[in-house]
C-alpha cells in the first residue's frame, strides 16, 4: 500500500490550522505584481494542492477571502495576514497553497519561475530553473 501523504501547516498567528492529505504538486516561484505585493517580496512560493485534499482544522472564521482578479480570490488570515491558499475560479477543484505556511518539512524543491517578466527590478534569480516570463 503507497502511503498517503500528509502535511499540516498554520498561519503566523497559530489562528488557522490546517491538513492536506494527499500530495503537493509543482512548486513554482510566482514573480508577477500581485504575488509581490501580496506577500510583500520578491515572489511568492505556491504548489497546486486538491480541494479534496484541504482541510481547515481551526479558524475558518479567520480565513479572509479578496478577490484579486475577477477569477482569482486570496485567502489569508484577517488577523496576521499570513496568505494561505488563492483559489482560480476556472479550476475550483485546485487550490493554490502558499507553502511557507508549510509545517511538516517538505521534501519536494521548487521547479520554476513564473512571470519574471514582472519581477522586480532588484530582485536577482540566482538558481538554474527554468525561468518563463509569464506562465511556464
Ligand atoms: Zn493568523
Ligand atoms: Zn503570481
Amino acid at each position: 500500500m503507497a502511503q498517503e501523504k500528509f502535511y499540516t501547516g498554520s498561519c503566523l498567528c497559530g489562528g488557522i490550522r490546517y491538513e492536506i492529505h494527499g500530495e503537493i504538486g509543482d512548486i513554482v516561484e510566482c514573480h508577477c505584481q500581485r504575488c509581490r505585493k501580496a506577500n510583500g517580496s520578491a515572489f511568492a512560493t505556491n504548489a497546486p494542492i486538491q480541494k479534496a485534499d484541504f482541510k481547515l482544522l481551526q479558524g475558518e472564521h479567520l480565513l479572509k477571502k479578496y478577490h484579486s482578479t475577477a477569477t482569482t480570490q486570496r485567502c489569508f488570515c484577517s488577523e496576521c495576514a499570513s496568505p494561505i491558499i488563492s483559489i482560480k475560479t476556472e479550476t475550483p477543484d485546485t487550490y493554490r497553497l502558499r507553502i511557507g505556511t508549510l509545517d511538516t518539512p517538505l521534501q519536494q524543491k521548487p521547479t520554476q519561475h513564473i512571470f519574471t517578466a514582472y519581477k522586480a527590478e532588484w530582485d536577482t534569480i540566482c538558481d538554474g530553473l527554468p525561468q518563463y516570463a509569464e506562465r511556464s
